[in-house]
């Protein structure tokens, strides 16, 4: 059987052994860099199915690694960081990074992660083998050509905008997407004003998909950073 292979990026020794405890109990295989240069290295050379990546590095800032890598691979990118990195956790979702896992953190954390991250870079190898035009999670479809969305294979009646702001979730499924990400990807431009209302057609689009909006199953929201589709 195939042994993800898992790049670990991070200074902490006392985090490295933690991870790496971690996934030896998994039986992921790794390798661990120390710093930015040896990253930047072993992202070409090790070809890992995902990378973990502390943000605070002692000769290079882990957003500049996320925007070299992602020069030449989508290979799924968890960003770790300490709490007064939180500004650099939004950058390094604007910058491509997946996902996040906040110091301290604890093992199923990150082992849910990881296995988010997985099935996100399996499925993405899936999908260059299929046709593209449908996309379907659990309940909910999608049909590109036509331009509709159904649940439960009846048609959900959406406003463009909830309709291009539910096609840039899933085309992102399973990965964080940064509020500026999302509004440049709607409505072509990133105003931080424009926040409240991304919130409001976020609001009026679960109501549409979403069976309990206070509940919801597809659209999770990532307070201060923005939303992730769920894979079902
Ligand atoms: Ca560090």
């Amino acid at each position: 059987m195939y042994k993800p292979k898992i790049l670990v990026v991070e200074d902490d020794p006392a985090i490295t052994n933690l991870i790496r405890t971690t996934l030896e109990t998994q039986d992921y295989q790794y390798h661990t860099a120390k710093n930015g240069s040896a990253a930047l290295m072993d992202a070409v050379s090790y070809n890992a199915d995902v990378i973990i990546l502390d943000l605070g590095l002692p000769d290079m800032d882990g957003v500049d690694i996320i925007r070299k890598v992602r020069g030449w691979s989508n290979v799924p990118i968890i960003v770790v960081s300490a709490r007064s990195e939180d500004r650099d956790k939004v950058e390094a979702l604007d910058a491509g990074a997946d996902d996040y896992l906040t110091k301290p953190f604890s093992i199923d954390e990150l082992l849910a992660r990881l296995r988010v991250a997985l099935r996100r870079s399996r499925t993405e190898e899936t999908d260059m083998h299929s046709s593209g035009s449908t996309y379907t999670n659990g309940a909910l479809s999608i049909d590109y050509a036509a331009g509709c969305a159904y649940l439960d294979g009846a048609e959900v009646h959406l406003t463009p905008i909830e309709y291009k702001l539910l096609c840039v979730l899933a085309r992102n499924t399973g990965k964080v997407l940064t509020h500026n990400y999302i509004l440049k990807e709607v409505w072509g431009s990133a105003l931080a004003s424009d926040t409240p209302s991304l919130r409001v057609f976020m609001a009026t689009l679960r109501k549409k998909i979403e069976k309990d909006p206070s509940n919801p199953q597809y659209i999770q929201t990532h307070i201060g950073v923005g939303y992730r589709m769920i894979r079902k």
